[in-house]
């Protein structure tokens, strides 16, 4: 037995940061290895573990409740010590320390899931949407407004552009890039998420800037200005790692990890906050995966197999999934078929599947994921694909 293992034998707490997705699947994989010990999950919000995806979706109509991830008879059940309303306010690596206001946590082993936080557009003042509490202000602001302008078309801004005109809205969406979600499913796709947002009565503003306005207006670079009633910004996250500051871990878009979320003796990182073995991922499927493979690290326990990356978005009445990493100039190919415009886009590099994009298309991209980690030659899944 390794020094290593004979050491894990001895952890007797867990300490866990942030009490959101990353924070709960920790907790929940620990227990489910058999786990016994301590388990502290420090909350920077006052609120349980909630879900995100529903928060630009369901949440923004006013009859949606809260997205709880658990029932308080569910986190019982796990045994954990919930310290909500108390972010951590620092790290001590050395003497193996969470510090909060109230004083500082002990700790065996740490995981951090601090997730992310909005960028913001300067000068601007909107509204951004990540917690609960955003999302009731964002909801309270579009059924008293009646025009809203969203700067960042994204994946949030998009699903929040889908809601907001299932409320009766009209949607300004405002971005620099090209194209809506073009960073998510890439040049080729892209065009066809802008479609689908015109289609549905959303006025896109491509390839354009914002500018500091006067309030009730947004201003563009060209000279536009738009009356609103409410203003989102979108334009992005970064890794809420500001607490971490002292902490002498290794930061930089995000906390740098192996590839089974180490990122120093006794410390992990999990989720939006953690960048392992150079790639930051923002998905809810992800953040499950790592959970689990940070588990069985710290219990020492056979490893996971490799997991493909997933991601899905719901706007209007499609579906969006895509699966693998595609790098932004992989070859790509448009497949659509069938009587409601399913479509597929195939990413491969090489000859070999990287990736796909899927429109209400489930069941053709679930069924490429063993293909997508074994890089199978393109040909052969476009004539299936095709077939
Ligand atoms: C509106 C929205 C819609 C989304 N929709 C989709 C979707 O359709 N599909 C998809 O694949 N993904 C989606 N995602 C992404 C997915 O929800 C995230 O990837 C996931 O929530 C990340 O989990 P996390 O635990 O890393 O971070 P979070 O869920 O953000 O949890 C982090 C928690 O840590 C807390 N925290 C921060 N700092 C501290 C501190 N110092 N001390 C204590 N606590 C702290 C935060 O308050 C927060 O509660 C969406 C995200 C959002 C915001």
């Amino acid at each position: 037995m390794s020094a290593e293992s004979s050491r894990r034998r001895v952890i007797k707490r867990v300490v866990v940061v942030g009490a959101g997705l990353g924070g709960l699947r920790t907790v929940e994989q620990l227990r489910r290895r058999g786990f016994g010990g301590e388990i502290v999950v420090i909350g920077g919000e006052l609120h349980p573990p909630y879900d995100r995806p529903p928060l630009s979706k369901g949440v923004l109509h006013s009859d949606a409740a809260d997205p709880w991830l658990r029932s308080d008879e569910d986190i019982r059940a796990l045994d954990v010590t919930m310290r909500l309303g108390e972010p951590a306010t620092g790290l001590a690596v050395d003497q193996q320390l969470v510090l909060t206001d109230a004083g500082s946590v002990p700790y065996d082993v740490v995981v951090v899931a601090s997730g992310a936080v909005p960028r913001r557009v300067p000068g601007l003042d909107g509204l951004v949407l990540r917690t609960l509490d955003h999302a009731h202000a964002l909801r309270a602001a579009l059924s008293a407004g009646s025009r809203v302008g969203i700067v960042g078309a994204g994946l949030i801004g998009c699903e929040v552009a889908a809601s907001a005109r299932s409320l009766g809205l009209q949607v300004d969406l405002v971005d620099v890039l090209a194209a809506p979600m073009i960073r998510v499913v890439g040049p080729v796709a892209a065009p066809l998420v802008a479609d689908l947002h015109t289609g549905h009565g959303v006025v896109l503003h491509m390839g354009r800037a914002v500018r500091p306005s006067e309030p009730g207006r947004l201003a563009l670079d060209d000279g536009t200005t738009l009356p609103v009633d409410v203003i989102l910004e979108a334009i992005g996250v970064v890794p809420d790692t500001a607490w971490l500051a002292d902490s002498g871990l290794s930061i930089d878009d995000g906390i740098e990890c192996d590839a089974e979320g180490r990122a120093a003796p006794d410390v992990y990182a999990v989720g939006d906050v953690a960048k392992w073995a150079g790639r930051r991922h923002e998905h809810w499927t992800n953040v499950g995966a790592q959970a689990d493979r940070v588990a069985a690290a710290i219990l020492d326990q056979e490893r996971p197999g490799p997991d493909v990356p997933y991601w899905w978005s719901d706007q209007y009445d499609v579906k969006f999934q895509g699966l693998g990493s595609p790098a932004s100039d992989d070859d790509a190919e448009v497949i659509a078929w069938g009587p409601n415009s399913r479509t597929v886009v195939v990413y491969s590099s090489g000859g070999r599947l990287t990736g796909v994009v899927g429109f209400s298309a489930a069941a053709a991209v679930i069924r490429l994921r063993a293909d997508i980690a074994a890089g199978t030659d393109v040909n052969e899944i476009l004539a299936r694909l095709t077939a």
